[in-house]
C-alpha cells in the first residue's frame, strides 16, 4: 500500500510530459487517436477532457473541450478551450487546408489539363494520388475550373 495518497489530479499529472508548448499524456490512445485518462469517479475518457475536468471543473452541457494547437494528446489547460461541434469541425477545417499542398490555382490548372497524372505530379512536384484525388473531386472540390492562361501551358 502506498502510503501517500495521491490526488486524481496528481495521478493525472503523473502521466503528463510538459513540453515547452505542449504537455502530452501517454495514456493508451482510445479509438479516436486521444490518450485515455482515468478521472475523479473512476471513469475514463479523453485525456483533454478529463484533465479540463480535474482542473476546471465541469463542461457546460452539450459543449465539447477543443484544442487550440491541433494535437490531440495534449492537455495544457491553455491550449484548450470549450467550444461547439460546429467549431470542432471548423478547427479540422482549417488543419486539412494547411496540409494541402496545392493552391487552388493550380488545382484547377490539374483539372483542366490533359497532361498525364505522372507528368503533372512531376510539374507539381506532389505524390501522384494529390493529382489523382483533384482529379477525382475528392480534394479541392470548390476550385473552380477555369481555363489555363497561355503562360501557363506546358511547353
Ligand atoms: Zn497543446
Amino acid at each position: 500500500m502506498p502510503t501517500e495518497k495521491k490526488s486524481p489530479l496528481d495521478r493525472f499529472m503523473s502521466r503528463v510530459t510538459r513540453g515547452p508548448g505542449c504537455w502530452t499524456h501517454s495514456g493508451s490512445l482510445g479509438s479516436h487517436g486521444y490518450p485515455q485518462a482515468t478521472g475523479p469517479a473512476g471513469w475514463s475518457g479523453p485525456a483533454h477532457r478529463v484533465g479540463w475536468l480535474l482542473q476546471v471543473g465541469s463542461i457546460p452541457p452539450g459543449m465539447m473541450v477543443l484544442h487550440n494547437c491541433n494535437n490531440k494528446l495534449c492537455v495544457r489547460l491553455d491550449h484548450l478551450r470549450i467550444g461547439t461541434h460546429k467549431e470542432n469541425m471548423d478547427d479540422m477545417a482549417r488543419v486539412g487546408h494547411v496540409n494541402r499542398k496545392l493552391t487552388d490555382d493550380q488545382a484547377s490548372l490539374v483539372r483542366a489539363s490533359s497532361e498525364s497524372v505522372s507528368e503533372l505530379a512531376r510539374r507539381f512536384g506532389v505524390d501522384p494520388v494529390v493529382i489523382v484525388n483533384i482529379r477525382s473531386g475528392k480534394t479541392y472540390r470548390y476550385a473552380k475550373v477555369r481555363p489555363a492562361k497561355p503562360n501557363e501551358r506546358a511547353a
